[in-house]
Parts: structure tokens; sequence; C-alpha cells
């Protein structure tokens, strides 16, 4: 359904901006309007994550649990041009700035396959990875334990075991496909991240009673902010 309100305003947005319209990206940006008018979300909100888009600010809201959209299966990025690059650039600043580790286009109510990943340490130089359609292609027998934290779920951490390394093919910043051997927390980040591709979260590796703890409490929340 293409034709409601949200689409209409996608559409105006769209003609007000002074950067030419990518068929792309005006289909996802409506995508996103669309499941989150049925989410039954307020549409000031959701006009401010279209604009925040076209007025190529760097920092995004980043949502969270319960919106559905995390919930969503991303889909695949057909090509690497300046408008996924500017998202890239907007990821990164968003997570740098929240501070994360790791974020999956989703988080910022894009879904599509992309996610960034930079786990220097404060005291080391940036390390940035973007990337596209990102597949692991091999698991290492070895185990990791670790207590992830996810920036769409604040304040919650889970101890997940996972394979401590692993290869994963991607498309990079310049739309080069490549490969990647990864291990230790490098390792841990990128599954995490494509398990948000996935519509996966850490809370899935909680029991049922726990998940649904956490869950009512950020529905709770989110009913409470509602109501100011
Ligand atoms: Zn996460």
């Amino acid at each position: 359904m293409r034709g409601g309100l949200a689409s209409a305003h996608a559409r105006g947005l769209l003609q007000a901006s002074t950067a030419p319209p990518d068929p792309l990206w005006t289909a996802v940006e409506a995508d996103v309007f669309l499941t989150l008018e049925h989410s039954g979300r307020t549409r000031a909100i959701d006009r401010n994550r279209v604009l925040s888009y076209f007025t190529g600010m760097a920092i995004r809201p980043i949502i969270t649990l319960p919106d559905p959209l995390l919930r969503k299966v991303s889909q695949p990025i057909e090509r690497v041009d300046d408008d996924l690059r500017r998202l890239m650039d907007d990821m990164l600043e968003t997570m740098y700035a929240a501070p994360g580790i790791g974020l999956a286009a989703v988080q910022l109510g894009v879904p599509r396959r992309l996610l960034v990943i930079d786990v220097a340490e404060d005291e080391e130089e940036r390390q940035p990875f973007c990337l596209v359609n990102p597949e692991i292609v091999a698991l290492g027998d070895g185990m990791r334990l670790h207590e992830e934290g996810c920036l769409s779920i604040p304040d919650v951490r889970v101890e997940i075991e996972r394979p401590a390394s692993l290869t994963v093919r991607y498309t990079d910043r310049e739309g080069v496909r490549k490969e990647l051997e990864a291990s230790g927390l490098l390792a841990t980040a990128i599954q995490h991240e494509i398990n948000h591709l996935d519509g996966k979260l850490i809370i899935d590796f909680l029991s049922s009673l726990k998940r649904d703890m956490v869950v009512r409490k950020f529905k709770k929340q989110a009913r409470a902010t509602e109501a100011l």
C-alpha cells in the first residue's frame, strides 16, 4: 500500500530536497515510513528520520526495543554509491558518539544489509570497517565468551558464546568484494551485527522467561515516554 499519507509525505520531502532523488533510497525511505506508521509510531518521529537523511545530519537517532523494525530481515544492497557512503558516514558518526563498537543500518531505521564496526581501543587509531551484504563463509573451531551490550537495548548485557574466529565476505566502501579473517572481539562484533541484519537480538540468547522480562520493561518504558 503506497497511497497513504506516509508516502505522500515522503514524496514531498523528496521534492523539497536539493539532492537528486535516488530510486533505491526513495523506496527504502518510503518503506521505513510505512513500517513505522503501521507500528503506530507518531509521524513526527518518522519525519525526522527521513529528514536527517536528506539534510546530511551526521548523528542519527538509534531505534530501541520494542521497535518492530529491529525484528525485520534487512534487504540486500544493489550498489554502493555516494548515498550509501553518506549513510555509512552517518552510521560511523552515530556509533562513535554513542559510543559503540558496531552498528547495523536497521538500527538507524534503514533495513538494508549494511554494518559498520570499529573495535579499536580508545588510545588506538580508528579502524573503521564498512561491510555491505556481509556473509560469513567460514567459522573457526574455538569458542569465545563475551558479555555483549547493544545500542538498541540500553543497559542490558548478555553473556554470549560464539565462534572465536571467522571469515566474512562483503563489499567494501568502494564497491569491491572482499574477504576478511577476524578473531577475538572483531569476530564477536561481526556476528552480533550480522544477527541484526536477520532480525536477531542478544536477548534471543536468553531464556524465554528472561527475554520476556526485558521486552516487558522496554514496552513499559516506551509507554511512559509516549505518555509524557
Ligand atoms: Zn546490537
